[in-house]
């Protein structure tokens, strides 16, 4: 038996059958390329769902990590650390927010934000004690906690994990009179991916998030922006709200924030909402511990320092035009903003993925039928090249 096969025999069999992984594993890995027990060496086009926007293992990042792990690696919140504070500093600055809160996971930020509105509409909007209303949109996925799936509308993430927090009501994406209708005087929030990553690389239509904004604004209702996968120049702008020149009351960010390396994540918000946490009213042991801060702003100075997000948008732009112009009959239709992109097929996209693995590429499916190419923004234009003509075999 192969080492891949033995590696994979026992991952499933003691493992929770949670997700369902192409058949490779991965022992290795570098800037693009990753590499299985055998040998073998596969382009990375999913970057872990955008959490390696940097690429595998950084020399930079990596080497913060180290240096890092070699003073001090937790101390928890009881006390403070030295590198919470110069972190809270450089993402304040990066969001223009004045204040953040840091946790580990995407969804604990997601948690964290829902519970920052939700104080802000009593305390603040003065909404009666328990009955403010948070609006998210149809094929969201902000995460897999109880709450975060009690406003999913996709019944694979709820079946059977009721009963659901309530509070939301759900809007059809990117639909401006729907979301006019759905605001009340209990209305705190509007929580929406600029992008939705997970429903298959969905772009709204040009103006909603503006528009959305500017509609908020008007109803005293917080704009929260779930920029999990779609922050850090994934999308050829620093954040995809960006596209629109709208700045949300509260970012929500997650994955490239660690660099690939830590996991790491963060609420940023001014002090009229985040400044409404007081102690013993949030917290989590491992958020804000100094290895995070420390791979947290290694990776936003090297987003800067290799003009990651250019890059991405530059790159994107061709990655885009040269699956335009593959004019292959089995692509319904490419989308997608910087590199975070989409092709949509006219049949199911896993035999294509396992195709392309074949060929030395890996990638993922979202909803059946759309393939999502999400390369890391390290990526040169000579390895895009490499990738198309394998693409290009395949569709
Ligand atoms: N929000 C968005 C937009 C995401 O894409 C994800 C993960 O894919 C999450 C939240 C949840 O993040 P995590 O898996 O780190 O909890």
């Amino acid at each position: 038996m192969s080492k891949t096969s033995s590696i994979i025999e026992q991952t499933e069999k003691f493992g929770a059958h949670n997700y369902h992984p192409l058949p490779i594993v991965i022992s290795q890995a570098e800037g693009v390329w990753v590499e299985d027990p055998e040998g073998n060496r596969y382009m990375d086009m999913l970057s872990a769902y955008s959490a390696l926007n940097h690429g595998h293992r950084h020399p930079k990042i990596i080497q913060a990590l180290k240096d890092q792990a070699d003073k001090v690696t937790l101390t928890s919140r009881a006390f403070h650390n030295d590198k919470l504070g110069e972190f809270y500093e450089k993402l304040s600055d990066l969001t223009g927010k004045s204040m953040i809160l840091p946790m580990n996971t995407g969804a604990e930020a997601v948690e964290t934000a829902l519970k920052a509105v939700r104080r802000w509409a009593y305390r603040v909007k003065q909404v009666p004690a328990d009955r403010a209303e948070i609006i998210v949109c149809e094929g969201n996925f902000h995460g897999r906690t109880i709450t975060v799936t009690s406003f999913s509308s996709s019944e694979e993430y709820r079946e059977g994990f009721g009963p659901f927090t309530p509070g939301f009501k759900i809007i059809p994406y990117g639909d401006l009179e729907a979301l006019k209708k759905a605001i009340t005087a209990n209305t705190a929030a509007f929580l929406v991916e600029p992008i939705q990553g997970e429903a298959g690389i969905v772009i709204p239509r040009e103006g909603f998030l503006f528009e959305a904004y500017r509609l908020c604004r008007e109803n005293n209702v917080l704009f929260v922006a779930d920029e999990i996968q779609t922050g850090f120049g994934r999308t050829g702008k620093l954040f995809a709200c960006d596209w629109e020149a709208v700045k949300p009351d509260v970012y929500i960010m997650g994955k490239a924030l660690g660099g690939g390396v830590f996991p790491i994540s963060a609420v940023a918000a001014d002090e009229d909402i985040l400044g409404l946490f007081d102690p013993g009213s949030h917290g989590s042991t491992f958020g804000g511990n100094p290895l995070g801060c420390a791979v947290a702003i290694a990776a936003l100075d090297v987003l800067k320092e290799e003009g990651l997000v250019e890059r991405s948008l530059e790159l994107g732009k061709y990655f885009i035009e040269q699956l335009r112009q593959m004019e292959s009959p089995r692509i319904h239709e490419v989308r997608g903003r910087g590199l975070f992109i989409g092709a949509q097929l006219r049949e199911k996209a896993r035999p294509c993925c396992e195709k392309l693995k074949e060929l030395g590429i890996l990638c993922k499916e979202t909803h059946e039928t759309t393939i999502r190419f999400a390369p890391p923004l390290t990526i040169a234009k000579e390895q895009l090249d490499w990738a198309l003509e394998r693409i290009k075999q395949v569709l």
